[in-house]
């Protein structure tokens, strides 16, 4: 806000006399991305007939960012009198190589001058006034922005594979990617379930590879996974035609949008050797999702291939896959073993290493550079090729520090095809659980690294894919609103995100993704409740939130249904044992979701001592020893940091400090199928007033099976009448290498 930028410096000093408005500084904090700098001026830029004045900028890029403006103020038109009233002047500068994206950006109540480096700067600058006027309610609001991204890779990328789009589709995203300052969209054309570009010299690819006799991916993944040909009654699929193609590249050129198309090779390609059953290894058709690396003639077709889509792409970067190749075929080829030992290779990762130098080289004599999922580091990489880390950082800190450029996708933060809310309620998902405020948590810039490694990120991208989405208003869903988490990821300063600025910012523009036909999830109106332990006070701080705004939320603490008469919720609540505190939220006076009922618990064995007489495991060890009695309940997910894992069994000694009246112990076990966490076999439960002199209160089997779907939570606990200083509780499961049990906290009541 204090920042003074030089070529507006006598303007800015003149306007630090008037007071700020608080409505512009409210407006000007909903944009998205959030600007680098910002002063907030008085009035508000009101013409709507304004005329357009351009200085030093090409007649190709004033036609483009003509209709940009347009596309804000539909009569504007351009003038020559740059001192006109209501004149827009647009503005480029001498280009300067560490400026290529910034731009700066005045709005006065009689003209609006944008200045830029780069045509990019000016379509940004357009973008922001775009969004000042849809977020204020009449005109643009007067503003000073000195505005540049952090990253210069800010991308999304589109599975069009599993499920096909059309080409309008892709245009309307590639607008709304602009919007909020994208800039790179990474096209995923070829996949096993499908090709979706047209090559001239292999026509099978699109009259065949691109089309399936199944309604959608699933019922194609877990039938026979076969390809049609086009004329085949039941094809479903598509691809683009060259033109299609050429259409996109150009639209989103004038977005400052470049397309990385990806062509996966050498695994992922089961619907290349399904049309060119010649270029797999048993040289026969669905034999195989992988291409035979020993043989010229896989060359010849990547290398054509490649040859069109780099005539079509003005890209830089060429994606060429690289992911999860399968070694077996290559294995029992004797023409991949041939290269093997022909070239000197010491394994099949070096096999699909070759292969990879080999089409770089080829790239590099097109004059573009390679990019591939994380796993091409894995048999030697030349250091042009670009890194994509997707399987957690770890791809992303290895590139760094071995000196590539890394792109971080990693799939806990940025894979877009997980569920952003209850899995109950939203339509299938492949899995995970990403909401907004984890993908606006993610920090792409790992602290492990050094300035010089930190320097080799070059930026972020979400992923799509598309297994489960089937339709194009699926997409939308699944994209937003966790975009605009992932623009301010890849525009603004690590210092710069505000999860408190950012969520008003989301929620109202939720309304500008619906007006531009977007549709978008919808955060949740559900209150999420946050419980704050206080040891030495011995009480517990409730407090709640929705991230649904603007909302109130009401409540009540004696069993009561809550009304609009019931306390507003304003501050944390504390609770000195226990409690049942109602809520639910209101909007214009009305109740408008179901009651929600929460028992914050401040039990007795709170802060006092455990010990171990067999550790935990070293994996999950939450909060150490503190654990079992800190008064945080586990969350849906056992690495929450509240679940402590055990992989033998549980046997550990809680000390009351004092003799001690009981009533109930509760101890809540986890099972989860999937990562092979389940209840115990059996539990026993001791008691002792001198840990010396044992007697047993309670033996309790477990009836639940070890297969039941979904994830379980059940109390394997005590009730009765009982006192003593000592607790010991002992869970045994069979033994299993692998297995475990979770719990969160020993409840003594
Ligand atoms: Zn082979």
């Amino acid at each position: 806000m204090k920042y003074i930028k030089n070529f507006v410096l006598l303007f800015a000093v003149a306007t630090l006399l008037l007071s700020c408005n608080s409505g512009n500084e409210r407006v000007v904090e909903l944009l998205i991305p959030q600007p680098a700098k910002t002063i907030i001026k008085s009035g508000r830029f009101t013409h709507d007939t304004p005329v357009v004045y351009f200085s030093n900028v090409s007649d190709s890029d004033k036609e483009n960012l003509l209709e940009l403006i347009k596309g804000v103020f539909p009569s504007a038109t351009e003038t020559l009198d740059s001192t006109e009233s209501g004149v827009i002047r647009v503005k480029q500068l001498p280009y300067s190589n560490n400026a290529t994206e910034s731009y700066d950006l005045c709005v006065s109540r009689s003209s609006i001058d944008i200045e830029a480096r780069t045509p990019a700067g000016l379509i940004y600058a357009i973008q922001t006034i775009a969004q000042l006027n849809y977020l204020s309610t009449r005109g643009v609001p007067c503003v000073i922005i000195s505005d540049a991204p952090r990253f210069a890779y800010r991308g999304i990328h589109l599975d069009v594979s599993r499920h096909f789009y059309s080409v309008e589709f892709i245009k309307k995203q590639l607008d709304v990617m602009s919007f909020y300052k994208m800039n790179r969209f990474h096209w995923h054309l070829t996949d096993g379930a499908g090709w979706r570009i047209e090559i001239k010299k292999y026509p099978r690819l699109t009259t065949f590879a691109a089309w399936r006799p199944y309604n959608n991916w699933k019922e194609f993944w877990f039938g026979e996974r076969l390809y049609c040909e086009q004329t085949d009654a039941k094809a479903k699929g598509g691809y683009y035609t060259q033109e299609d193609v050429k259409e996109i590249v150009a639209y989103a050129q004038k977005l400052n949008i470049t397309v990385i198309p990806e062509i996966e090779m050498p695994g992922h390609s089961d619907e290349v050797l399904a049309a060119y059953p010649e270029l797999s290894c048993k040289g026969k058709p669905y034999t195989s999702g992988e291409m035979c690396i020993g043989n010229e003639a896989t060359y010849k077709f990547l290398t054509d291939v490649l040859s069109e889509v780099c005539e079509l792409f003005p890209s830089e970067y060429i994606h060429i896959g690289g992911d999860e190749a399968d070694h077996k075929n290559w294995k029992e080829c004797a023409k991949c073993q041939g290269t093997i030992r022909a070239k000197g290779l010491k394994n099949e990762h070096e096999l699909q290493s070759y292969l990879i130098q080999r089409i770089e080289n080829f790239l590099s004599t097109k004059g573009k550079k390679l990019i591939g999922w994380d796993e091409i580091i894995e048999g030697g990489l030349s250091p042009y090729a670009t890194v994509m880390a997707w399987r957690g950082e770890a791809g992303g800190i290895k590139a760094a520090q071995m000196g590539h450029d890394a792109i971080m996708t990693p799939g806990n933060w940025l894979y877009f095809d997980a569920y952003q809310d209850n899995p109950a309620t939203e339509p299938e998902a492949i899995g995970g659980y990403l909401p907004l405020s984890r993908v606006y948590s993610y920090e792409p810039v790992p602290d492990s690294l050094s300035l010089e490694e930190k320097s080799h990120i070059i930026g972020v991208q979400a992923n799509l894919w598309t297994e489960y989405i089937q339709t194009e208003e699926h997409v939308e869903y699944m994209l937003y609103p966790r975009v605009l988490a992932l623009a301010e990821l890849g525009w603004c300063m690590a210092d710069a995100k505000d999860w408190e600025r950012f969520l008003p910012a989301a929620n109202r523009h939720l309304e500008i993704l619906k007006d531009k036909g977007i549709n978008a999830h919808q955060i949740s109106n559900s209150v999420i409740a946050e419980e704050v332990v206080d040891v030495e006070k011995q009480k517990i701080e409730l407090s709640f939130r929705c991230d649904k705004m603007p909302v109130d939320i009401r409540y009540t603490n004696d069993g009561s249904e809550p009304t609009i008469e019931s306390e507003l919720y304003n501050a944390p609540i504390s609770i000195k044992d226990s409690a049942i505190i109602k809520v639910a939220i209101f909007q214009n006076d009305e109740r408008i979701t179901e009651v929600q009922t929460f028992t914050p618990l401040y039990h007795k064995a709170i802060g006092k001592k455990v010990s171990y007489n067999i550790p935990h495991c070293s994996h999950y060890v939450a909060k150490g020893e503190a654990t079992l009695t800190d008064g945080y309940n586990g969350g849906a997910s056992y690495g929450d940091g509240s679940w402590q894992g055990f992989n033998k069994d549980v046997d550990v000694v809680l000390d009351m400090g004092e003799v001690t009246p009981i009533r109930e112990i509760e101890v809540n076990f986890m099972q989860q199928a999937g990562p092979w966490i389940w209840f115990p076999e059996y539990v026993d439960i001791y008691m002792s007033e001198d840990g010396e002199t044992w007697r047993n209160v309670k033996h309790i089997s477990n009836d639940v099976p070890r297969d039941t779907e979904g994830m379980l939570i059940k109390n394997f606990g005590f009730a009765g009448e009982e006192r003593c200083r000592y607790i010991r509780y002992t869970a045994h499961q069979l033994p299993k290498e692998g297995a475990y049990m979770f719990i969160d906290e020993i409840k003594v009541k």
